[in-house]
């Protein structure tokens, strides 16, 4: 990593929920933190002097940096870092709060859905605040229907909460109307992944919920660590990936 050594750099992906940080040194990764993302200005003022910026995300223009480039970018750059030059992954699938994007690889050419929540994040938190859970719970509470799950029709969220209150009058057990809700949240995704790719890599804080990564790969009919893979640390992709392509680009 050239001259770049002596410095610790940041890597800010400043999305429209979760400020995301991290922090590289000696060509490591020290420490990765998350926020909301209202808060940014608290990571940007803990930042030490002796550093450079390298930022991404939604609200990268806002802060100080030394280089920014988009998530689209980003988002090659950390994978490839992730996973090495030869990955052979086709397709990224990045599931963040507000929205979802789909970058084919092979093509160069991105999709985003941000014109409607039931395929966002935003989605599982709307869910999850109605049987009173975190979306860190949802996971572990689809994980105990053993394979069972209701259908639930509605491609909007409003709609969608309307079947669900039906199955539970109904009194269908929490997590069985969970993953119900997984698999319809996974559907809609499948929708966008273009046909016939090898092998998909998904990303984005939604992918830390082990419901929608199984409820994707049965709808999408290929396993986890083979046609589905799940980049790991799935929430700080694009921070790593922003330093990366600082690296290459800044220290020409
Ligand atoms: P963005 O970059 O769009 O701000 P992120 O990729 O940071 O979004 O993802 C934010 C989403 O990830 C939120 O909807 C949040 O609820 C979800 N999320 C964060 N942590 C977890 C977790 N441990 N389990 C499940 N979902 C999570």
């Amino acid at each position: 990593m050239n001259q770049s050594n002596n410095k610790k750099m940041i890597g800010l992906d400043l999305g429209s929920t979760a400020a995301k940080m991290v922090l590289f040194h000696d060509g490591k990764i020290k420490e990765t933190k998350a926020i909301a993302s209202y808060k940014y200005e608290d990571f940007v003022n803990q930042l030490p002097d002796d550093k450079f910026l390298f930022s991404t995300g939604y609200f990268r223009k806002n802060v100080e940096f030394d280089l920014s480039c988009t998530e689209i970018t980003a988002a090659k750059y950390g994978v490839t870092h992730l996973l090495g030059e030869g990955h052979q992954i086709d397709v990224l699938i990045d599931i963040g709060g507000q929205d979802t994007k789909i970058i084919n690889i092979a093509t160069n050419d991105f999709y985003l859905n941000d014109k409607c929540s039931a395929g966002t994040g935003a989605f599982l938190e709307f869910m999850a605040k109605y049987f009173g859970s975190t979306v860190e719970e949802l996971g572990e509470m689809h994980l105990k229907a053993n394979g069972e799950k209701v259908q639930i029709n509605s491609t909007c969220s409003v709609f969608a909460m309307s079947e669900v209150i039906s199955y539970m009058v109904e009194k269908i057990p929490v997590q069985v109307v969970i993953a119900g809700i997984h698999y319809s949240f996974a559907r809609r995704i499948a929708q966008l992944v273009p046909k016939n790719v090898n092998r998909i890599g998904l990303f984005g804080g939604t992918a830390l919920n082990t419901g929608v990564v199984h409820a994707l790969a049965d709808v999408l009919n290929v396993k986890i660590g083979d046609g589905l893979v799940v980049i790991d640390p799935p929430q700080f992709v694009n921070g790593i990936g922003a330093i990366l392509y600082g690296v290459k680009n800044y220290f020409k």
